[in-house]
Parts: C-alpha cells; structure tokens; sequence
C-alpha cells in the first residue's frame, strides 16, 4: 500500500489482480484499474504470481479476475501465487475485503474453478466478500456478466468506501447519478440501523490518463507509406494477404434507436518510440529477444515427420519429430510450448492496411507506456514486423470493446453506426453473427475500410500472441530419447460456407515448414533447417505414468487425444526392454515381465480405421509384445466394425465389468485426454455408470467417489479446448 496522507481515507485503495491464459483477464482486469482510476481510487494492477509486491493487510479491497484453462485448471501466471496460498495457514487474512470475477466457458467441466477454489481459500483465510463474484461464460459471451458486474462494483466500492471511519467532508466519489442512488440507499439504511452519521467519501479528481505527448503513436512511423515489401528480410517474397469483406445482415439494426450497454473504450496507454535505427537482420531462425516463455526457450530441428492421414480423412494429422542439441529432462504426459509467428502474407496485409510502409515496418521501435499490457512491456527494441509477427494475436474474432474502439475511429457514417451496433446490447445476435465468421483483424479494416486506429491503440488493444500447446508422444529412455520429442496434431485450414478459407495460426505453419509431406512412411531427409522456437510445460496435474509401475493403467484417449498415451507406450516398452536385460529371463519371459508392469489398457476412437487410426501399426505392434493388454478400438463412421462401438464410452460400457476389476481389485489409475466438450463428459458419466453398475454406488455417491479419486490423481484428466 502507497500514501501516507491522514487526510485521505484508507477505503479508497484497492488493488485489481488479474490470472490470465489468453490475455482476456488481464484486459478486463485492466479496464477495471483504469476506471478505478478515473474514479479517483488509488488503484494498482497486478499479475496474482506478483502478489508479493502488495502487502494485503493494508489495501482496502482487492478484486480478482481470473480465468480457468484445461480441466478447471488456473492460468500458468497464478501457479506461484497458489503456491503461496496453499501454504498460508489459519485466519491469516481477516482485514482483506474482497470480490472476484471468474471468466470461464460452461462447455467444459469445472466451469470457472479458479474463481470458486479462490473465494473458498480466501475465506478459509478468513477474507471477506464484499461484491457477490461474478462467473463469466464464454459460451453465451462474457460480455452478458462481466458488463453489468463492473457496473455494479463501483456502488458496491462506494459502499466499502462510506464504511470507512474518517472520512467527512471528502470530495465526492466519481460516480454516476445511478450509482449516486445507490451509495445514498446504502447510507440511508446505516444511518437507520446505526443511528450515526455516515457522510458519502472520497477520492481525488479522476486523473488525465492521456498518453504522453513526447513519444509517437504511431503516425510519425506511417510516412511514405508503400505496398511493396520485397525489401524485408523475407525468405522468399509473400505477397500480402488482401483480407475478407464479412458479409453480415445489418438489417435489424433499424429497429434499433437506442443502443445500450456500450462497452468502454480502453485507454490509450501505449507509446511507440522510434529508435531510429534500422533493426539489424535477425539471424535465420531466430526469434525475437521480448519472446517470454514459462520454462527456457528451446531451438528445435525437425529430424522427422509423417503425414498419419490419407487425403480421404476428414482431418490431415501429422507427427513431428523434434531433435536437440542439448539433454532435455521430460516425462511422458509432458507437453511442449511453440512460438509459431502469425501467417507473414497476414502480417504484411494488416501492416499496408495500416499504411506502415517497409521501410516502417523494419525500424527498431521500443514500446512504452505505464501500465500497457503485459505481453508488450518487454518490447525494448524490435521492429513493427517482428511486433505483428510474434506479440499480437491478428486471427482471434475481436471482443466488444474492439468493436467500440474501432466505431470510435470509423470516418464514415455507416461504418461507424454499424460497429457501434455490434459493440450494443442491441446488437449481440449481429455480433455473434459477424464473430461466428472467424473474422481476422484484417478482415474487419477490408469490411469496415474508414476505421483509421493509430498503430499503438492497434497494437496496444489487439490480443496477447499465445503459445500453441502439444503433447509429447515419445518417451525420453527411448533411444536418444533425451535429445528429441515427438508431437501429433491435426493441422487447422477449412473454408467456411461463405467460401472463406481459414487456417489455423501454428498447425499450417508447422506443415508448411516440414513441406507439407503426403500420406505414408517418415520422412527424415530434405528437411527444413531452420530451428523452431519451443519449450517444454511439464505436466502441473501429474499426468504422468504411475511410478510404481505394477499399478495398472486405463488409459481413454480418441484423435489425437491418444498423443500422451503414445508417450506412456514408448516409456512402457523401454522400462520392460531394460527389465529383461537386468533379469536373466529363462523360460516364460513375457510372464515374468507382466508379473514386474500393470496392466494397460487404451480406449482409442478413429472415424474410419483406414484413414484415421492414427499410431496404428505401433498400437498393434505394443499390443503384440505385452506392452499393451488391451487395445479397444472405437470407429465412429464405419458399420459392422467387429468387437467396435461409436465412441470410447460405448467400449468402455461394454467392458464395465473388467474396468471395474481393474480399478476396484488393482487400483487401476484412470487417464483421460481429449475434448474438454463433448468426449470427457461422456466418458465421466460412463465412470459414473460403471460405479453404479459393478461397484453398487448409488449415483451421488459414485460422482463423489471419482471426486475423490480425482484428488488422489487416480483420476487424471488432460483435457484440450
Ligand atoms: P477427432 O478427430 O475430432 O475425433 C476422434 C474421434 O472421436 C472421432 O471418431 C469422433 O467421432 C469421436 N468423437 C466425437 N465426439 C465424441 C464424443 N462426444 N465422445 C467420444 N468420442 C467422440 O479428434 P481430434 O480432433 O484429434 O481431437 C482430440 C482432442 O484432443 C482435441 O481437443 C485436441 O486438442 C486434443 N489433444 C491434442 C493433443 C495433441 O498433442 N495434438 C494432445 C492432447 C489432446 P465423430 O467425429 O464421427 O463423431
């Protein structure tokens, strides 16, 4: 806590944490802090791992925004901070006033998990809630609750701040006639029950928090603008992406003459310094230095890769093999990070419709700003094309306060009355409507061509460039095993009705690199140079084999879903090749080997078994050597399939019985990865059934079981949006 001034009451610090995974968090969380602001609080801002840098006892009210990733699973920049939490013993937290707002997405299971564990831990710690929280659904748009939570919190903070002991004669708060009401409701009502005067606060004059004049924004960069790239450091020339014109039905809109619900515009915080200095070229393959990656940052070759689908499967999947100079320590059930760039031929479209010309464009640029996004603080010099390349998210369909931003700057009419519709209340079915089109930022400048944003509101408010995710399928006591991981994903591209054609950020940029390979054997030579920027996510949740290796393994895992459990094969195999080497092994080798390992067991579902059963020679060649006890094959879109069912759950039914042995008489752990939507629901209520059916629980007392079994990681699920 900051100030020392008698005269200003406490109740008017407060400080906005924010846990974020894909950056809406923090911008919520952001514009909070900055309305916070205007109302005259003492706000700070925070990222939770940072919980440190305030002392807790002395703010007045903190709010948290946080958001749930995975299977109810908190964003990657709390973990210190839960850390923290967890060790925090008793009622240490008594003076801390409090609210929450959970962003999450009613589709998965454990919908905002990180909101709920951290209202109960804060009040076991003995917080106190002083805004009911709030719990935001992705799945009907977050905007429903986050907008009128945030309307709301500031009679609810006004509240907390007539509560406070010494505050007569204070300027008043900066709050609407509304929310006026409201403060004088609530003192109204103190001074009946406690018969003692309570006079409406504090705070100071809202701030200016216009950027600085000395820094540009972005137009001094904008001179001599040109369409031509074929001077930047390019591979080979790209010819910048033109963008799509969305066609969307406006014609609702006339029945429409208030628009209400307006989201707020965010500030400008955001200074472009020039350096004046053209960026010197970055070395082939390297990435820029203002990349942040949770564990250190890895160069990759591709020493291998195969195209796992004919042209007649519904989705082309390949596998990739990574190769290191250096020994990377890794678990099966690990995953690994990729910084894969935005497509260039996009980068280049958004930079000439922004005007920048390449000359701009290559210039070293320092980004600067108090309090401007996390993801852009370490951008200390870099060019604008390495900005837009590596730092903002140019594919992600954009959020309401978007929209309002770029009605805000929209020369024409029509434009701007449209963009204002869509950023309405009034306008949400054309919003969905227009965000269901996957529209790219360049999309919206083609569609809207008057929006005329300053480079730094662009890069300032675009989204925080993420990560793209994988699970390693390869295990590292295999040979050289250390030195390499493998990967399998289905690579994004599809056309929308509209014959627009959309692709995916990394999986397209992953197989164009790796040249596109057609169906068939591994390819190991005439492959790319260049080094990929990785690193590696160890698995938080113990998703990892059983380390005592008698325990038997249920593993359920259809598409690529399967990609860990490959890796826990691979392990498998190589720990029975080394116990076979140790052991003089006489007669009955593979009943001495299954006396040392578990059973395993793989739930695997394909549509079609020749064109997407994927791993299969390797599932069929561990299901002959032991490694695996039982392969159940799902297939989905075949008939007749002997010994098959639709999905993993169907098999799962059918062999309740023996699932339940295993699990009820050999304490078989049970792994699920997959579809967070549809498939891990299912297979839950399978679990449920199977419970019910073989073990005699009722059906409460089962759900409550694998509740348990779940926090003994028994029960591990990896799940993927
Ligand atoms: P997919 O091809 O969409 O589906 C595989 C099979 O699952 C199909 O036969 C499909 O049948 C079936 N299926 C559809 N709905 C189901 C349901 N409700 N219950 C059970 N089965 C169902 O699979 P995918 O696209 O590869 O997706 C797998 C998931 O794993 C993705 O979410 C992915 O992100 C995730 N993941 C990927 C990795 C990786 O490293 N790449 C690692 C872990 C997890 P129909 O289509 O015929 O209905």
């Amino acid at each position: 806590m900051t100030g020392s001034d008698n005269a200003v009451p406490h109740a008017e610090h407060l400080t906005v944490f924010y846990a974020s995974q894909t950056g809406n968090s923090e911008s919520i969380s952001r514009n909070i802090y900055e309305q916070a602001q205007e109302r005259g609080f003492k706000a700070q801002h925070y990222v939770l791992n940072d919980h440190a840098k305030v002392d807790w006892d002395k703010e007045d009210c903190l709010v948290f925004v946080v958001s749930t990733t995975g299977d109810g699973d908190p964003p990657d920049n709390s973990t210190k901070f839960w850390r923290h939490l967890r060790k925090l013993k008793g009622v240490g937290l008594t003076k801390a006033k409090y609210t929450i707002l959970g962003l999450g997405d009613t589709n998965y299971d454990n919908f905002c998990q990180t909101a709920k564990r951290l209202d109960t831990r804060l009040q076991e710690l003995g917080a106190t809630p002083f805004y009911p929280r709030g719990l935001a659904d992705d799945a009907t748009g977050l905007e429903e609750i986050v907008d009128p939570w945030i309307k709301n919190l500031w009679p609810a903070l006004a509240h907390q701040v007539v509560s406070a002991p010494t505050i007569h004669d204070l300027p008043q708060p900066h709050l609407t006639p509304e929310e006026k009401k409201v403060v004088k409701e609530i003192i109204q009502k103190q001074e009946q029950e406690r018969r003692k005067s309570i006079v409406a606060s504090p705070p100071a004059s809202p701030k200016s928090l216009s950027p600085a004049t000395s820094a540009t924004n972005g137009h001094d960069l904008l001179k001599g603008a040109i369409k031509d790239f074929s001077n930047l450091t390019l591979a080979s020339p790209v010819i910048p992406a033109e963008g799509y014109k969305i066609d969307i039905d406006f014609s609702t809109m006339a029945d429409h003459v208030n628009l209400t619900a307006l989201p707020r515009v965010p500030n400008a915080n955001l200074q472009i310094v020039d350096l004046d200095i053209t960026a010197a070229p970055r070395a082939p393959g390297s990435v820029p230095s203002f990349i942040q990656t949770p564990t250190p940052l890895l160069m990759a070759k591709i020493n291998k890769v195969q195209c796992l689908t004919p042209l007649d499967a519904l989705k082309r999947t390949i596998a990739v093999e990574f190769g290191f100079e250096d020994d990377v320590d890794y678990a099966p059930g690990d995953a690994f990070g990729i910084w894969a760039p935005n497509n260039e031929a996009l980068v280049l479209g958004v930079l000439s419709a922004l005007n920048v010309s390449d000359t701009a464009a290559s210039k070293a640029v320092r980004l600067h700003g108090q309090g401007i996004p996390s993801h852009l603080q370490p951008v200390e010099s870099a060019t604008l094309l390495d900005i837009f390349r590596y730092s903002v998210d140019l594919t992600t369909p954009p959020k309401k306060a978007n929209i309002r931003l770029y009605a805000e700057h929209a020369s024409d009419l029509a434009d701007k009355q449209k963009l204002m519709f869509m950023a309405s209340k009034q306008g949400v079915d054309v919003f969905n409507a227009f965000r269901a089109q996957s529209p790219t930022f360049l999309d919206i400048l083609h569609t809207f061509p008057s929006i005329n944003l300053p480079l730094a509101r662009v890069i300032e408010t675009l989204p925080p460039m993420q990560p793209r995710y994988y699970s390693i399928t390869s295990s590292p006591m295999s040979k050289n095993g250390h030195r390499r991981w493998s990967c399998a994903f289905n690579v994004i591209s599809y056309d929308l009705p509209a014959g627009v054609h959309r692709r995916g950020v990394c999986t397209p940029w992953l197989d164009d690199l790796a040249g596109q390979v057609p169906f068939g054997k591994a390819v190991t030579t005439g492959l790319t140079t260049q080094r990929l920027p990785v690193f590696l996510k160890p698995n938080e949740t113990k998703f990892n084999l059983p380390s005592d290796t008698i325990k038997p393994v249920i593993m359920i895992g259809p598409g690529t879903g399967v990609a860990p459990f490959m890796g826990f094969l691979e392990h498998r195999a190589e720990q029975r090749l080394i116990k076979k080497r140790l052991v003089n092994i006489g007669s009955g080798p593979r009943q001495h080997l299954d006396d040392h390992f578990g059973d395993m067991w793989l739930f695997f579902g394909c549509r079609h078994r020749e064109r997407d059963w994927l791993f299969r020679e390797q599932m069929e060649a561990y299901r002959r050597d032991g490694v695996l006890t039982e392969l159940q094959l799902a297939v989905s879109r075949e008939e007749n399939v002997p010994n098959s069912g639709k999905y993993v759950q169907d098999l799962m039914r059918t062999q309740g019985k023996q699932l339940w042995n295993l699990i009820h008489k050999k304490g078989a752990a049970i792994y699920v990865c997959g579809d967070a939507k549809g498939m891990a629901k299912a297979v839950h209520d399978e679990l449920v059934n199977i419970l019910v059916e073989h073990g005699e629980y009722e059906k409460m007392a089962a759900i409550m079981e694998l509740n348990k079994w779940a926090q003994e990681k028994r029960y591990l699920r990896d799940l993927w949006a």
